[in-house]
């Protein structure tokens, strides 16, 4: 019988594929005594099962292309050297013997003192290394109690996986990428979650709020996702299955055919010519950026350099990896953003920041003007990088002036400190606010007055203007790119930015989605940044789109406070 399980598709495009099961909830463990003569089986299963894990590991590990810059390979060693370390074995062995219980019940206790050992411990970073013991360790339990799902993914035949999982970090996700997955559904997240936002950089079809994706599916059944609907079908026969493959070749032709768009020139009808730039996530993507015919890098996520990790990058690494990147704009922009770890972006390197509520609390520059160690390299990095071709750096989560100033100052110090070492940099790098909290667009003027371009982040902007967790799929339904106090604080950063002649730029996934294309347009947005995987479908819509004609409907539009009135405008701008 067919099954079909709905949540919000956050990633369009069909995937077909065989189920993979990862939940990250804790394995229940229960404890039972055996007879003497059983405890050394019970000792060679435990060893047995360890060897396992060790052997998933490394074999994850040999699956992750050589040449992955962000040091992948280190995370997965990390588990590994957990699992390689002797006080969690014979401690174990040792607790199976004297208490004469099973090997999971031992594990779990020596597990619990290890993690007490960690969580003892002053240094900040060591504490933080529990999530590790308990993320090897529970591969290990998973493999004891036959529970084994855990991302050991066998080649899936030639249509790849499709994971189901209670939720997955944009960590997990480059690692599942790596394995060539088609694509995933998880329980929870918003549709501007990272992990979101990552599976739209690397198209990889996905849904969210779906909920318990495993009910109802099995381990290794063919199912299908709409990421488009955000439904998942399971059950289905060789007659669907059939209709659903076909439609993934209508797909790859709709794709063939935007390619024809790729060379040609993003202007509208009445010959206004926009810049469409790129949100890379990774700095591999910057092929997909090309490909997708995209001006320049408008937005650089560097966060991922520091994930899945155990040491930061230090500048030399971070310095390679923007020339690098350069090299590969071929004289396009790169806008490199410094630092947004936090919230929505966990790094298990610096997770003692995370506080009490993470979205405001010490994330992104805040964090960064706290801590030289992390800011100042990178600045270094960045400027040192710019004298090999046209860098900007984005500051995100700006709030105040002060702010603004510290930044500012730290970029003229860096500069002094650089030239003093013969160091060649761009003197006039540009440096630009992320405009992504309400009293960064409240405040748009004076920021406009001291900085060289604005760049709007919707994501968060939304988030914090609407108190709407931009991670959490209950509130979802809150999350609204057409809220009248969200649209009037996107004008007024455009206007501020018209008013001292900044460029004023946007990088939030609104500005990928084709249903704001021409609403934007009319407001007087004239650089976009998106996932490449957007690009040619907005430019088409530009193409098509005039923009005298557009700001009749748009003032209309922006006078409208009944949400179903707005959503007709809306509709009538589209047509
Ligand atoms: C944003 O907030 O809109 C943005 C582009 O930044 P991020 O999604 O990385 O927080
Ligand atoms: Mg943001």
């Amino acid at each position: 019988m067919a099954v079909a399980l709905l949540g919000i598709g956050v990633s369009k495009g069909t995937a077909i594929g065989r189920a993979r099961i990862i939940q990250h909830g804790q394995v229940e463990v229960l404890e039972y005594a055996l007879p003497a003569r059983l405890i050394d089986d019970e000792i060679a299963r435990f060893r047995a099962a360890m060897e396992a894990a060790k052997q998933q590991l490394r074999s994850i590990r040999e699956r992750v292309p050589a040449g992955t810059p962000q040091d992948i390979a280190s995370f997965i060693d990390t588990h590994l050297l957990m699992l390689e370390d002797h006080t969690l074995s014979a401690g174990t062995e040792e607790i199976i013997r004297t208490r004469q219980c099973n090997a999971e019940w031992a594990l779990k206790l020596q597990k619990d003192a290890v993690v007490r050992v960690f969580e003892s411990m002053d240094d900040p970073y060591l504490s933080s290394r529990r999530d590790d013991v308990e993320h090897a360790v529970s591969r290990v339990l998973h493999i004891l109690l036959d529970q084994d799902r855990h991302q050991h993914l066998e080649a899936g035949g030639e249509e790849g996986h499709i994971i189901l999982a209670d939720e997955l970090s944009p960590a997990e996700l480059v690692l599942l990428h790596h394995q060539n997955i088609a694509g995933f559904v998880t329980e929870r997240g918003g549709a501007v979650s990272h992990t979101a936002i990552l599976a739209r950089s690397l198209a990889i079809p996905a849904a969210v709020g779906v909920p318990r994706p495993d009910l109802g599916v099995h381990e290794d059944e063919m199912v299908v996702l709409d990421g488009a609907q955000g439904v998942l079908l399971a059950g289905l026969g060789e007659a669907d299955l059939a209709y659903y493959r076909r439609r993934q070749q209508a797909e790859r032709r709709h794709r063939n055919e935007l390619r024809k768009l790729r060379d040609l020139p993003a202007v509208t009808r009445d010959g206004v010519t926009i810049d469409l730039h790129a949100n890379v996530e990774l700095p591999e993507d910057v092929a997909a950026m090309r490909r997708a015919g995209a001006t320049g890098v408008g937005l650089f996520r560097t966060e991922f350099l520091f994930m899945n990790r155990s040491t930061a990058p230090d500048e030399e690494e971070q310095f390679d990896v923007y020339r690098q990147m350069l090299r590969k704009t071929r004289g396009g922009a790169l806008t490199i953003r410094t630092l947004d770890l936090g919230a929505d972006k966990p790094v298990g390197l610096f997770s003692e920041f995370a506080g009490p509520n993470p979205a405001l609390g010490l994330r992104g520059v805040r964090l960064c003007l706290k801590e030289a160690d992390l800011f100042t390299p990178q600045l270094r990095a960045i400027l040192r990088a710019s004298a090999f071709g046209p860098v900007r750096v984005l500051v995100p989560m700006l709030t105040n002036l002060a702010e603004v100033q510290q930044v500012l100052q730290l970029v003229d110090e860096t500069k002094q400190a650089l030239a003093r070492e013969g160091q060649r940099f761009d003197a006039k790098l540009p440096v630009g606010a992320m405009i992504e909290v309400p009293a960064a667009a409240l405040c748009a003027d004076s920021f406009a007055a001291r900085l060289d371009f604005f760049s709007i982040g919707t994501n968060d902007l939304i988030q914090y203007t609407l108190a709407t967790d931009r991670m959490d799929e209950e509130v979802n339904h809150l999350y609204d790119p057409l809220h009248p106090a969200v649209l009037q604080l996107i004008q007024r950063t455009l206007r501020a930015g018209a008013r001292a002649r900044v460029p004023v730029g946007m990088c939030g996934e609104m500005a990928g989605d084709t249903r704001y294309t021409r609403l934007l347009l009319g407001l007087g947005l004239r650089e976009f940044s998106m996932p490449p995987s957007a690009i040619l479908e907005v430019k088409r819509v530009i193409m098509q789109s005039d923009i005298g004609e557009l700001h009749r409907h748009v003032r209309r539009l922006l006078r409208c406070t009944d949400p179903e009135q707005l959503a007709q405008h809306l509709d009538q701008l589209n047509t």
